[in-house]
Formats: C-alpha cells, sequence, structure tokens
C-alpha cells in the first residue's frame, strides 16, 4: 500500500503535556508548520483521564483534564496542526517518520521532530512477580482507564503497591470506585508522604512475593527484607509507579538510550543522538510531574528553534554523566559542549535510599567540579534536583562526569561527608 509523502517543519510525537507545550511554543514563534501526532482519539495525553486536582501550580491546582485543555487550547490558538487517531510507527530516514491514521499510511519528513511519547508504569508481566495470572491486577494508568474513561468496576479489596505519589491516586481512585484498600505495600523504608485523606496502612520494606488466585486475585504474598511471608486477601491490586520510558520509536531509529533511564540518552539541549531530534517528557526520565514536563518542551522549544536558524552542527553532548548508588538515574545524562546552558536549568534525579541533609558532590576524572547541599531530605520516588551552573567547567574532552550524593548528617562537618554506598 502506497503512502502519501508530506513534508512539515517540526514534526511533535505525542500530543501530551510536552509534546503540546513544545508545538505551543514553536508555532507562536513563527516556526512554520508544526504538526502533532497522537495515536489516541482525544490529545492531553495521561492528564486526560486523571480527574483529581494535582495539575499546574501548586497554589492553584487544576484537575488534569482542565490542565491538559489548556494546553490543547494554546497549541491550537499558536496555530498548530493537532492530528488525533494517528501513529508513528516507524522511521523511513533522519527526520521521516511512516505514520497510520483516518487517513491511511503518510511518510512526513521533518526539519526538527521533537519525541513526546511518554512514559508508562511498569506491567505486572515485567516486573517477574510470580504466581498465577488472574484477573484484578493492574498499574494506575490502567485503574483510571477502567474507572474514568469505561465507567467499569473494580473489586472490593485492594492493595496498591508502590512508593511514589501516584500510589496515593490509585488509592484515592479506588476507594471512589468503592473498594476497600487493605493495604499500600512498598519496597522502599518509607511510605508516601500521605495526606490526611489517605491515610492508608502502610507496609515498608517489603515486596509482593507471589499473586495468589485463579480466575480473580484472591490475594497477595508479602515477603520483608528478614525474609518473612504474610499473606493478604485482596481481590485488586495495582502496582504503580516503577515507570519506563516509552522509547519504543526512539528505539526504532537508532536513538542512544540512556541505561539508568532507558529513555533517549540527551543532553541539556535536549538533543538526541539522532540529528534534528530533540526528546522531552517523561519519555526522558519517567513519572515527572505534568507541569516539569510541559517545561521542558517549552524548554526545548528554544533549542529546536535554534536547530531551524540554522545554527551550529549538530553536536550531542559526547560526555556522558553517570550517577554513584545509591542515585539511580540523572536526566539529562549528557554534557552539553557548546557551553553552559541557562542557569535556570537543572538535572532532574532519582535516589534508591532516604538521604536526611544530602549533599551532591559532581566530579569529572576525579576533579571536583561542584557540591549543592539540598534544602529537603532525598527520598525513593521523589525528583532531586542539580543545578546546571557547574557545566562550564566541565572537560569537554574528559571522562564521564560522575554525581555522587553524600549525607552531612552521618557524619557532621563538611569535610567528614561521604558517599553513600549500598
Ligand atoms: C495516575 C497518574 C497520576 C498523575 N498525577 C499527577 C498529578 O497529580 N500532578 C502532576 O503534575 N502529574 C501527575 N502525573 C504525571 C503526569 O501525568 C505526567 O507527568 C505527564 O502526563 C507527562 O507528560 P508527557 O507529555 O511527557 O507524556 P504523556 O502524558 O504520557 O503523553 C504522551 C503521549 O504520547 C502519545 N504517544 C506515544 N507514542 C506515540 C506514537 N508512536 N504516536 C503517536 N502518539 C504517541 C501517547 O498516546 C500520549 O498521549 C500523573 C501520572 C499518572 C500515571
Amino acid at each position: 500500500m502506497s503512502r502519501t509523502e508530506r513534508t512539515v517543519d517540526v514534526l511533535v510525537v505525542g500530543a501530551g503535556p510536552a509534546g503540546l507545550a513544545a508545538a505551543a511554543r514553536l508555532a507562536a514563534a513563527g516556526a512554520g508548520r508544526v504538526e502533532v501526532l497522537e495515536r489516541e482519539q482525544q490529545p492531553g495525553g495521561i492528564p486526560r483521564h486523571s480527574h483529581h486536582r494535582g495539575f499546574g501550580p501548586r497554589h492553584q491546582p487544576l484537575d488534569g483534564p482542565r490542565f491538559a485543555g489548556r494546553l490543547v487550547d494554546a497549541a491550537v490558538a499558536a496555530g498548530c496542526v493537532l492530528r488525533t487517531g494517528v501513529t508513528a510507527t516507524g522511521w523511513a530516514g533522519p527526520r521521516t517518520l511512516d505514520t497510520t491514521g483516518p487517513q491511511g499510511l503518510e511518510r512526513i519528513t521533518a526539519r526538527a521532530v521533537v519525541l513526546a511519547t511518554g512514559a508508562r508504569e511498569r506491567p505486572r508481566s515485567a516486573r517477574l512477580i510470580p504466581g498465577t495470572r488472574p484477573a484484578g491486577v493492574l498499574t494506575t494508568g490502567e485503574l483510571l482507564q477502567t474507572v474514568r474513561l469505561h465507567g467499569g468496576r473494580v473489586g472490593g479489596r485492594a492493595v496498591v503497591v508502590g512508593s511514589e505519589p501516584v500510589a496515593l491516586h490509585a488509592v484515592r481512585t479506588l476507594r471512589r470506585a468503592g473498594a476497600q484498600v487493605v493495604a499500600l505495600v512498598t519496597e522502599a523504608p518509607c511510605a508516601p508522604v500521605q495526606s490526611p485523606r489517605h491515610r492508608v496502612p502502610v507496609i515498608t520494606d517489603t515486596a509482593v512475593a507471589e499473586l495468589t488466585g485463579r480466575g480473580r486475585l484472591a490475594g497477595v504474598r508479602l515477603r520483608d527484607r528478614d525474609g518473612g511471608s504474610t499473606h493478604l486477601d485482596c481481590d485488586t491490586v495495582v502496582l504503580t509507579g516503577d515507570w519506563i520510558p516509552d522509547h519504543e520509536l526512539a528505539r526504532l531509529g537508532g536513538t542512544a538510550l540512556d541505561p539508568g533511564t532507558r529513555g533517549p540518552a540527551v543532553d541539556t539541549a535536549f538533543r538526541t543522538s539522532l540529528p534534528g531530534v530533540f526528546a522531552v517528557g517523561n519519555l526522558l526520565h519517567g513519572g515527572e510531574p505534568g507541569a516539569i514536563a510541559a517545561a521542558e518542551g517549552r524548554s526545548a522549544a528554544t533549542h529546536v528553534l535554534r536547530r531551524l536558524a540554522g545554527a551550529r552542527p549538530w553536536r550531542h553532548g559526547q560526555v556522558p554523566l553517570a550517577v554513584e548508588r545509591p542515585l539511580l538515574w540523572i536526566a539529562p545524562n549528557r554534557v552539553h559542549p557548546d557551553g553552559p546552558p541557562p542557569m535556570e536549568e537543572r538535572f532532574t534525579l532519582r535516589t534508591a535510599e532516604r538521604i536526611a541533609r544530602p549533599v551532591l558532590l559532581v566530579s569529572q576524572d576525579g576533579r571536583e567540579l561542584d557540591r549543592q547541599h539540598l534544602p529537603r531530605t532525598a527520598l525513593p520516588g521523589r525528583a532531586v534536583h542539580l543545578r546546571a551552573g557547574w557545566i562550564a567547567r566541565a572537560d569537554p574532552e574528559g571522562g564521564p562526569v560522575r554525581v555522587g550524593v553524600m549525607s552531612d548528617s552521618r557524619q557532621p562537618g563538611a569535610g567528614a561527608a561521604r558517599i553513600l554506598t549500598v
């Protein structure tokens, strides 16, 4: 079957907060034809079916559909072409994508491509949880779709698994759907921060060892760090967090992936290893707030505009950023070789452990580049941020830049802090 071939100035894949915000800024700045592809029937990404008020500015939070609606309106008002029901399926060239949608098969070539395909929670099949394959095992995204989009029913007794704030959304959605939440189970040593509304029994330092039941879920077997085992009766389990960037399209195009985030490796200009291809949003790092994804989209638009204006040749950051345990990953994860980024730019990191009074230590080839004291305790499942001002001191020809974390509280005194290892 033949494909209709077209060209556009910028092709954005994914109409979630990141893609919409990037597209709106690009179109408003006169980037030419900016086209956004969205495989779902409605634009807006995850927020369009997240009805709780937790999106946008902290002082005036919006519910997800309203947050998504504003981004859609802004993109349309700026002149973007928003095409829903259209999936980018593969690449026919460095900036040429094959698509399928209501108008059939197309091949679209762009001067710049922005990948904004988001992230999903790791499903049961990928978590390698032993046991039977009963009904009643969902991710938060599936729970929201079942309850909110399709008006479906969940069971009567539920267990929520996870340590990120999204676990609390699962608790609230289950309760609204009439289920009793028996427990929130997490492998982390601490629970997600709860408000009085969320109060739920929390079992920390514990993993789900087995799912039981034939047909419908009958319960979960839990194992704590000391090897102790318990069985909880329940007919629903919601597996939350533990994000996987939706990197399939990026991978098909040959984009280098970062081993920590498993999303495309990008520098602070959101450039991937493929010339003319940028990546933004949760595709880069898993589940961060919608406002962060949108801010990344806007920031990336500035760099896309430079590219369209025929700025310098494509130089994807050569120097990788690597983290030391208990840090899990950092994004962006390449150092931009063209000088320091604007001061407001920062890196996002995650830790596997709770660290009181954390200090981030940045070094390259044994040379300390920076030391940043963080204002708050670093917690698993919560973002930690590193300011980018040290980049000017990094050697673009040097080895990887390493980021470690130290705890001031364990050994008081600036010089006495040590890197935590596990
Ligand atoms: C249950 C839950 C609750 C949340 N609650 C909050 C909250 O209270 N506050 C908050 O700030 N954040 C919250 N978040 C996080 C927020 O939803 C995300 O940060 C945000 O949606 C990320 O935006 P994104 O554009 O990167 O990705 P997404 O929103 O995931 O959008 C990506 C889009 O790309 C499309 N796509 C993917 N591949 C293709 C392809 N090949 N072709 C075409 N289209 C494609 C997808 O269909 C999707 O619409 C929550 C997330 C979840 C799961």
